[in-house]
């Protein structure tokens, strides 16, 4: 049996939900739509949210939102997946790269701190594999914010969801996140004017063509199954919980660098990433005996631009594995995987 890295959990009720949309005749944005943003404030207890064809969309939306342009300043990280490089692009603004922490692979805030310029317009925030980042310290910078929650649906800290802490957020349902909607995203936020700015640009039609459109509509077949999963957004937290766990125990003894847990209370495990060694033999010899890990980002920004100057991104890259971790794997398929990584131990 081959053990994927991620997994969507569908159940019937979610075919269901699907298929009820397609033999209703109404399959575009609509009254789904419009049912999934309610349902996801309600969930956060925000104001109001606003669906999108993907996590990328709403990112842009928010960078619009917050009216970054030309000759601005974006921060994001420089170990974090290529989408955020490249929305800061579609707003033309220079990006600028910030090294992150080898405990928890999230921005380092003194980091940061030092690459803030006058022209800093915002900075994106990703939670990294589920572990909320240090907002408190990112927001005494004093500059926008943009929550990258994409990881982390679920996750709180200092008694606060991901995603209610800055000044905007963003989600993904991609099919490989916490909720998956195959492609889908929301923008978030508690002011209600950079809500409704992120809304207006997302349809072209209808609207003043005075300003630059986007088509970032989600469908109401991906709502409806978006809703759906949202339903069991808890137990898939509880569930990944439990895998976790598994892991840690499991692997105690094996000179990997596990998850640190203190002071990451509400975390979401999102991706289990351990810190090998020899992260390259250790997924060469996993796939041998048909486990699927991977390195968790699988081009860090700072490759892509060639920066210099991150020595812990660039540790990271050459460390993370990501281990297989999804409600729908089985405590003892982890148990299995931890053997395998017991007996390799030896051989790499
Ligand atoms: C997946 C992801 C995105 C992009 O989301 P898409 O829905 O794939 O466009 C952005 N940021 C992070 C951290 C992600 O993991």
């Amino acid at each position: 049996m081959r053990v994927s890295q991620s997994r969507p959990t569908i159940t019937g009720q979610d075919i269901r939900a699907v298929t009820d949309v397609l033999r209703s005749g109404m399959i575009a944005q609509g009254a789904q739509v419009k049912a999934f943003e309610e349902d996801f404030a309600r969930y956060f207890k925000m104001c109001g949210a606003v669906a999108t064809s993907s996590g990328m969309a709403a990112m842009h939306l928010a960078l619009m939102a917050l009216k970054v342009d030309k000759g601005d300043e974006v921060i994001i990280p420089a170990y974090a997946c290529a989408a955020l490089m490249q929305v800061a692009r579609y707003c033309k603004a220079q990006i600028i790269l910030a090294d992150i922490q080898l405990d928890n692979f999230n921005m380092c805030p003194q980091d940061v701190a030092r690459r803030v310029t006058k022209k800093t317009k915002a900075i994106i925030v990703p939670h990294m594999f589920g572990c909320p980042a240090d907002m408190r310290a990112l927001k005494a910078l004093g500059v926008p914010i943009v929550e990258d929650c994409a990881h982390a649906v679920g996750a709180t800290t200092q008694g606060a969801y991901v995603g209610t802490l800055a000044d905007i957020s963003i989600f993904s349902f991609y099919a490989t996140k916490m909720l998956a909607t195959g492609e889908g995203g929301m923008v978030m936020a508690r002011n209600k004017s950079l809500l409704a700015l992120a809304r207006d640009r997302r349809d072209y039609d209808h609207k003043r063509t005075d300003v630059l459109r986007f088509n970032y509509k989600m469908t109401d077949m991906e709502a409806a199954l978006g809703r759906n999963q949202l339903r069991h957004l808890q137990e898939f937290i509880d569930k990944r919980a439990i895998l976790a766990r598994t892991y840690t125990r499991e692997l105690s003894e094996e000179g990997l660098g596990l998850p640190i847990l203190e002071g990451a209370e509400g975390r979401v495990f999102y991706r289990y990433v351990v810190q090998a060694p020899q992260a390259g033999a250790l997924i060469r010899a996993m796939a041998r005996v048909g486990v699927d890990c991977t390195r968790p980002v699988f081009k860090p920004a700072r490759l892509y631009l060639s920066s210099k100057d991150y020595p812990i991104t660039d540790q990271a890259f050459k460390q993370a594995v990501s281990l297989p971790i999804y409600p729908c794997l089985r405590v003892r398929d982890v148990q299995m995987i931890c053997r395998h990584i017991k007996n390799l131990r030896h051989s790499i």
